[in-house]
């Protein structure tokens, strides 16, 4: 069956995530195969962002540059240098965690560059031919991302000659540096821009604490009765969906909220806080707003769990189950089990 011919074994990413758009590749290399403690004296706390510059290969088919870095990282070919990101014009790979030690400093293995920051390796060659300015810019989101996500300012940005003066690298980048700097800087502000949309949609006209559903009338109300024996004053909102909600408590500052689900758990009741507008209407799960609660509602939170899909105000509020203020993968979780009729 063997024709000769030795089919290339690309990597298999164990995990591909989109984060704020950007695609990524996620393989960890072994722990034998990078040096396995945590960053800035073991804390893990990233101190800057680091970028670099590695020259395009020639592309194997149905394969990219990152990956063919990557791949030669888990085999053993890179001499001990290991990076964090690998991004190119279409693809990017991660195979160091964040909050860990990577040897692409040259600064020693204690040196502050290798000790205390995310490692990004550019693919580029410096032509300014559409593919490489495609590669620059997906590295200044990706870097952009990593500062938004330890809460660095684009100060924290730096480049690996900054840690080994010998080295001119970023090559290609180094040149205009200032220029790539501020592209950081405008993609980093967004994110920030788009952080303080998402604190404004969490504001809700009322609070009401949630204690259960049923569908049938005579369970809700039943439920309600034993919670205001218990002292709680609970009711029964009958809702579009068909269910009956059992609610207490309608509290205008979110916090008194909280309280009132901490004194119902002590009274070990299953409660959750829940955001409703001027009308009162109870509206959570039907993120789309047409009325239902569909496996669409929950693909559109968790698509925005994930920084995918961008909610409207109005939209966020109905994917917010929990009413943290965030959407997250447990808020579209509620949203599929409420689209199968199993809460
Ligand atoms: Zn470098």
């Amino acid at each position: 069956m063997d024709k000769g011919v030795k089919q290339m074994a690309f990597l298999t990413a164990d995990k591909t995530y989109t984060l704020y758009g950007l695609t990524i590749n996620e393989k960890i290399l072994p722990t034998n195969m990078r040096p396995n403690r945590k960053l800035s004296n073991g804390t893990g706390k990233v101190e800057y962002v680091t970028i670099h510059n590695t020259d395009d290969i020639n592309e194997a088919k149905g394969t990219n540059d990152a990956e063919q870095y990557a791949r030669a990282t888990f085999n053993g070919n890179m001499g001990g240098v290991t990076v964090h990101y690998y991004i190119d014009e279409t693809a990017c790979w991660h195979i160091v965690p964040d909050n860990e030690v990577a040897y692409h400093a040259a600064d020693g293995y204690y040196g502050p560059g290798n000790n205390s920051t995310i490692a990004i390796e550019i693919v580029m060659d410096g032509s300014g031919k559409d593919y490489d300015i495609k590669a620059e810019d997906r590295g200044a989101r990706l870097a952009a991302i990593k500062l938004y996500e330890n809460d660095l300012g684009i100060d924290r940005l730096t480049t690996h000659n900054r840690w080994y003066s010998k080295k001119y690298c970023p090559l290609y980048i180094l040149p205009h540096w200032t220029q790539f700097k501020n592209k950081v800087e405008k993609y980093l502000n967004e994110l920030i821009a788009a952080e303080n949309k998402t604190v404004e949609a969490k504001e809700y006209d009322l609070y009401r604490v949630q204690v259960g559903a049923f569908t049938i009338e005579d369970n809700a109300y039943g439920f309600a009765e034993e919670l205001k024996r218990k002292g709680f004053d609970a009711f029964v909102v009958k809702c579009d969906d068909g269910y009956f909600r059992v609610q207490v408590g309608a509290f205008s500052i979110r916090k008194n909220a909280e309280a009132y689900v901490l004194s119902l758990k002590a009274a070990e009741f299953d409660a959750f806080i829940i955001g409703v507008d001027k009308e009162g209407k109870n509206i959570l799960g039907d993120v789309d707003g047409d009325g239902k609660i569909t496996a669409a509602d929950a693909r559109l939170a968790l698509r925005a769990s994930v920084g995918t899909e961008e909610l409207t105000a109005e939209e966020f509020k109905r994917a917010d189950m929990d009413g943290d203020g965030k959407i997250t993968a447990a808020d579209a979780r509620t949203v599929l089990r409420k689209s199968v009729e199993l809460e």
